[in-house]
């Protein structure tokens, strides 16, 4: 099973929050403003993935990018793995 964590702009007032795929907010955390059905832009940044065996999260740093409110990417941040 893999968990897929995504970093999405808010249409309304640019700010960027995260969510859990499949788990997406109703609403910004910042300005509130309703994301359902809105064009939003979610750039996807890290995935855990879980070992069914140990229970170990192991997290697939390759993916780990960090992104402008403008949706530019703005290069790596530091491996998280
Ligand atoms: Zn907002």
């Amino acid at each position: 099973m893999q968990l897929t964590v995504f970093l999405t702009a808010c249409p309304a007032c640019d700010r960027v929050f995260y969510e859990f795929e499949n788990a997406e907010l109703d609403e910004c955390p910042y300005c509130g403003a309703g994301t359902k059905g809105a064009n939003i832009e979610r750039s996807e940044i890290v995935e855990f993935a879980i070992d069914h065996k140990t229970g170990l999260i192991s997290l697939d740093g390759s993916k780990t990018t960090v992104i402008s409110p403008s949706g530019q990417a703005a290069g790596m941040v530091a491996d998280i793995v």
